[in-house]
């Protein structure tokens, strides 16, 4: 029996960004519960009403690292005037490969009250930004509510993205049906012992397993428009890592047998060694092999099983969508100009776009 969720429309997201009300009531129970933080499975217990810090380091006002039309995301989110991307500071999975070093664990980035996280995004708007994206939010959820109850009333109309690690709490989720559009988690880890070598969350897993069926529950899968642009859904990122350690085929075979099979996926061969890997973690202080991402990909199709029937989108390079491609490690060849290589998986796989 096929067990994926439903891909049928979702309730519209109108009644609680337009009447404020709903969503009032959620950022002030979401707030409340800063007073013994409890909003993510950290479940620090801080309060960060009064200055405390728990695990993603960030008490009573968000920090923003950065704001800006960001032209580097997927296709179907930067579009020609770029993804609204706001950086948040801080985090709750701090993996010590973070790329962004210095703004998850070094929380670099400015406290911003409400009406300015929401000036923030109406801003991103006027620039004609696609979508306000909102980078490593999981841990200030009851801020970044405050501010769209803001923002909505103000005009705020392009979709909202979660962009997450997926380290969330489905009660925290919650708080967020509505009012995010389009959700974007980062499946990081399948195995406990991988997790918490990496992130210090055993639990990853299983929480990651929950949240995406939470996320698939409220928008379904990804709509993309006539102009190209996501509207509506999920789309799964995967972080291939070097010795198979993100069991990339068992998150796919999750992704398509238990989400829908019809999930989008990012899946990315970008892994580099940063933050502490260099000197703590030496046996993944390697850029990823070709033939691993090969490998990864591979292992998904395997067999017949469902992830055959899953759709893969591409970061740039190269900027086409719905394919597969390397864009290059350490150690892979140079390719002159940036165009797609065809992968040999996908061929033999023949799995049909959609
Ligand atoms: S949001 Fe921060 S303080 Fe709250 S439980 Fe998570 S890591 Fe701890």
């Amino acid at each position: 029996m096929n067990s994926h969720l439903d891909d049928g429309p979702r309730a519209t997201a109108q009644p609680v960004r337009a009447g404020g009300s709903v969503l009032r009531r959620r950022a002030q129970k979401a707030l409340a519960a800063l007073a013994a933080c409890r909003l993510c499975p950290r479940r620090c217990g801080v309060n960060r009403l009064a200055g405390e810090t728990g695990w993603c380091g960030v008490g009573r006002l968000a920090l923003v690292a950065s704001a800006y039309p960001h032209h580097g995301e997927e296709d179907c989110l930067r579009g020609s005037r770029g993804s609204g991307t706001i950086f948040f500071a801080g985090c709750n999975l701090k993996c010590v490969f973070c790329q962004n070093y210095d703004i998850s664990w070094e929380h670099r980035g400015e406290a911003v009250s409400a009406p300015e996280l929401a000036d923030v995004m109406l801003a991103l708007q006027a620039r004609g930004c696609h979508n306000v994206n909102l980078v490593t939010p999981s841990h200030v959820v009851a801020q970044i509510l405050e501010a769209l109850v803001i923002a909505f009333a103000n005009g705020l109309e392009i979709p909202i993205v979660y962009n997450t690690g997926a380290y969330d709490c489905v009660t925290t989720l919650r708080l967020l049906a509505g009012a995010v559009d389009i959700y974007m988690p980062d499946f990081k880890f399948w195995q406990r012992a991988v997790a918490d070598r990496y992130c210090r969350a055993p639990n990853y897993p299983q929480v990651a397993r929950r949240a995406l069926k939470e996320m698939h529950r409220q928008v379904g899968a990804l709509e993309i428009g006539p102009d190209g642009l996501a509207v509506r859904g999920v789309l799964l990122r995967h972080l291939v890592l070097p010795e198979d350690l993100a069991s990339t085929s068992e998150v796919m075979r999750f992704v398509a047998a238990e989400l829908s099979p019809h999930t989008y996926v990012n899946l990315m061969d970008q892994y580099y060694p940063a933050g502490r890997v260099p000197e703590h973690y030496p046996e993944i202080n390697r850029h990823l092999y070709r033939e691993e991402f090969e490998r990864a990909l591979e292992l998904s199709w395997r067999d017949g099983r469902a992830p055959e029937r899953l759709t893969l989108l591409t970061l740039p390079p190269p900027r086409r969508a719905f394919s597969v491609s390397i864009s290059g490690g350490a150690g892979d060849e140079p390719n002159p100009g940036g165009q797609p290589r065809p992968c040999p998986v996908r061929q033999a796989a023949d799995y049909s776009r959609r």
